[in-house]
């Protein structure tokens, strides 16, 4: 059975004050659900991580995750943050290469790959994220793509390590837009990812992996997309930062 995962990246917002707060509320609210079932991450900036992963220390069901890492474990790069730090934190997961990286830090497809062994070498789970811009996919490019970010910051991966993985598909053009893309382009997308691990390792392999959709996510959405039989959750952005909201997502399942 694959996990079933909902993580909320709160990119660069809430001071220390506000993200406790939304923090606590969203964890009254999945324990007022009873949502055991669903990994709940929080994936906060850095300066929450300490405090955050304090808060959900004693719920199996609920993690914290950094947004980014740098690929060496420590050493003079002013201003980056290593993956035995984030460790430290009590974090679990590191969201890799996410399109805002791609596109506004120009991080390149073999930085990725050292990003992601730099978070298995620590014991940690990356959240890998794929997903192509609106020109990619108006040129019907975009299967050709997201294949290449896979083998390129990937398959370089054994087999059992590649099953460490979490994968994100998150279309460019559904981030923080409104527009999601509808279930059957997800689910195309998903199917595809599947399909490509399948091929690269083994159908077991591929049926292991977790792939989490991300794009304008929302309580009203979110049935339908995690109703797909590729799609294992949702990796939320703005719908996470309003604690009624991303619990609600959690609670779509
Ligand atoms: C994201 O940034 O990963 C994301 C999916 O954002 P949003 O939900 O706001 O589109």
């Amino acid at each position: 059975m694959r996990k079933k995962i909902v993580a909320g990246n709160w990119k660069m917002h809430k001071t220390i004050k506000e993200g406790i707060d939304l923090a606590e509320d969203c964890i009254k609210l999945a324990e007022k659900e009873k949502i055991k079932e669903v990994e709940i991450i929080f994936c906060t900036p850095f300066i929450h991580l300490r405090k955050v992963s304090k808060l959900t220390a004693d719920f199996q069901n609920i993690n914290t995750g950094a947004q980014n890492c740098h690929w060496e474990m420590q050493g003079a790069y002013t201003g980056e943050t290593s993956c035995s730090m984030i460790e430290s934190c009590g974090a679990s997961y590191v969201i890799v290469g996410h399109s805002e990286r791609r596109q506004y830090f120009n991080e390149t497809h073999e930085q990725l790959a050292k990003k992601v062994d730099a978070v298995l070498k620590q014991n940690l789970t990356p959240i890998f994220c794929c997903g192509e811009p609106l020109e990619i996919r108006e040129a019907n490019t975009h299967i050709e793509l997201i294949g290449k970010q896979i083998r390129e910051s990937l398959f370089h991966l054994d087999k059992e390590t590649i099953s460490k993985v979490v994968i994100a598909y998150e279309p460019v053009w559904a981030i923080g837009t409104g527009k999601t893309a509808s279930t059957e382009q997800a689910q195309e997308m998903h199917a595809f990812i599947r399909k490509t691990l399948a091929h690269q390792y083994d159908f077991e392999t591929a049926e292991s992996i977790s792939i989490l959709y991300g794009g304008s996510c929302k309580p009203s959405n979110s049935k339908e997309l995690f109703s797909q039989p590729d799609v294992d959750g949702g990796l939320i952005g703005g719908a996470a930062l309003m604690a009624e909201d991303f619990i609600a997502i959690a609670g779509s399942f």
